[in-house]
């Protein structure tokens, strides 16, 4: 499969905690949307695989909400439907062992297939490392490989919707850094404003 993102979170080194920006970037670099492209349609219904716990379905749901009906934008997200075995679902989440997988020490990573790069993207498969301790209580700490089902999920659904690191782009602005799609290793749950602006551009 190809990568939609092999753009963990490990890879970040910021630990600095972002302060909240309520200024709005400038529109040409608010969001990054370099590496990945979007999906081919704008409507998916997620399947939460049966290595998701019970106890995380809330945070997999809410996550998922963040990049469903943004004003300005056609793309829809329904579901998830909990425990699926559904047969090559276009849209799924799961928990995996990376190091088994092959895959690097991340705790979360996209994969997906497009017929050639750049193309619409058909599938989206979010991957959770089962190696870091998850939590639906918002702590992350690269250390001590804490991470908050939330946010990693958020994350890695903007990169299977389309958008990359806002860092891969170029110098951030403040707005950007604050982006959901800036790895900090901070708890941060919602889509800001450039996020949205691009989900907007994309659909
Ligand atoms: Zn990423």
């Amino acid at each position: 499969m190809r990568r939609l993102a092999s753009l963990g979170m490990a890879i970040a080194v910021a630990v600095t905690p972002v302060a909240v920006v309520t200024t709005t970037a400038t529109p040409a670099h608010a969001y990054c949307l370099t590496q990945i492209s979007r999906w081919k349609y704008a409507s998916y219904t997620l399947h939460s695989r049966k290595s998701i716990p019970t106890s995380w379905n809330a945070s997999v749901k809410s996550a998922m909400r963040q990049w469903s009906g943004i004003k300005g934008s056609g793309l829809k997200y329904y579901g998830p439907q909990v425990r699926s075995n559904a047969a090559n679902p276009a849209f799924q989440i799961e928990k995996i062992n990376f190091a088994n997988a092959g895959i690097p020490d991340y705790p979360g990573i996209t994969l997906g297939v497009e017929k050639s790069k750049g193309s619409r993207h058909s599938t989206a498969a979010v991957e959770l490392n089962s190696r870091f301790t998850w939590n639906t209580s918002g702590a992350m700490s690269q250390s001590k490989r804490k991470t908050d089902v939330w946010t990693v999920a958020v994350h890695e659904m903007g990169h299977a919707s389309g958008l990359s690191h806002t860092g891969a782009c170029g110098a951030m602005t403040k707005a950007e850094k604050a982006s959901v799609m800036n790895v900090t290793w901070t708890k941060k749950r919602y889509p800001n404003s450039d996020d949205k602006a691009g989900i907007a551009k994309l659909y």
